[in-house]
C-alpha cells in the first residue's frame, strides 16, 4: 500500500544511488529526517533536481512504499541568491547541513530545528559578510535544540553561580566551571564580552545576535569556543 506525504524540506545530502536519479537525505518539517529516492527517468530527475538543489527549502511530495520514500514532486519555495556569492558562503551552508545530518536520526520531527534552519538561511542571505559568525551562532543554537545546551549560568560541577565578568569554559564538562572546580587548567578562559555573546546566543534570535556590536577578536574567540564544544559533543 502506498502512502502520500506533503511537507517542506531542506536537502541535507544527495548521492548517486543504483539506477535511480539520486538518494537524498532531507530534514522535513513534519517527518524529521527522511531518506528518499528520485526517479530514474532522466527527464523527471532533471526537472526535480532543479528544485532540489541546492539545499532548500523545498515543498516536497513523497510516496512511501514499505520503508521507502520516493519523490513525486519538488518545488523550491525560496531562492537564496547570495548562496553562491563566495566559497565561504557555500561552505557555511554545506557544513551546517552536514552537522544536522551527522547529529540526527531518521524520523524525529522537531519544529524548533526546522524553524532554526529557516532562520539561519534567511540570516545568511541577509548578512553576507557575517558567514563565519552566523555559522557559530547557528551551531550553538543547534546543539542546544538537539539537547546539548551548555551550562552558562552556574558551575557545571558544583552548581554555584558563576560571575558575569569572566568564566572558564570546560569542553569536557559542557559548560562553565568555577575557579574552585577548575583544578587542572584544561578549560578556556573567557572574557566578559564573550560570556555575554554566548548567553545572548541562547536567548535571542540569530538576527539580533548577528547585529550585536562585538569586536572581531571576540567573535573569533567565540567561533573557536563553539567549534571545540561541538567537537566534544560529536566525539
Ligand atoms: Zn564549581
Amino acid at each position: 500500500m502506498s502512502e502520500y506525504f506533503h511537507t517542506e524540506a531542506f536537502a541535507l545530502k544527495k548521492q548517486p544511488w543504483k539506477d535511480y536519479g539520486g538518494l537524498y537525505v532531507f530534514y522535513t518539517k513534519s517527518m524529521g529526517k527522511v531518506h528518499a529516492v528520485a526517479q530514474s527517468s532522466r527527464k523527471i530527475t532533471s526537472k526535480l533536481s532543479a528544485h532540489l538543489e541546492p539545499f532548500g527549502p523545498t515543498s516536497l511530495s513523497l510516496v512511501r512504499r514499505n520503508s521507502w520514500f520516493r519523490i513525486t514532486s519538488a518545488r523550491r519555495i525560496r531562492v537564496f541568491e547570495n548562496m553562491f556569492s563566495s566559497g565561504d558562503a557555500l561552505n557555511s551552508y554545506a557544513e551546517s547541513l552536514k552537522i544536522i545530518d551527522d547529529m540526527t536520526r531518521v524520523g524525529h520531527p522537531d519544529l524548533n530545528l526546522f524553524s532554526l534552519l529557516e532562520e539561519y538561511f534567511l540570516a545568511l542571505e541577509n548578512f553576507t559578510g557575517l558567514h563565519q559568525s552566523l555559522k557559530s551562532i547557528f551551531i550553538l543554537r543547534l546543539l542546544s535544540v538537539l539537547g546539548y545546551c551548555p551550562e552558562l549560568n552556574s558551575c557545571v560541577q558544583c552548581k554555584r553561580a558563576t560571575g558575569a565578568t569572566s568564566a572558564i569554559f570546560s569542553f569536557e564538562k559542557g559548560g562553565f566551571l568555577c575557579r574552585l572546580c577548575e583544578k587542572h587548567g584544561t578549560g578556556k578562559e573567557l572574557g566578559e564580552e564573550e560570556v555575554v555573546l554566548l548567553r545572548e546566543t541562547l536567548r535571542r534570535s540569530l538576527y539580533e545576535v548577528a547585529m550585536m556590536r562585538t569586536e572581531e577578536r571576540v567573535r573569533m574567540s567565540f567561533s573557536d569556543t563553539v567549534e571545540k564544544f561541538r567537537e566534544y559533543q560529536q566525539a
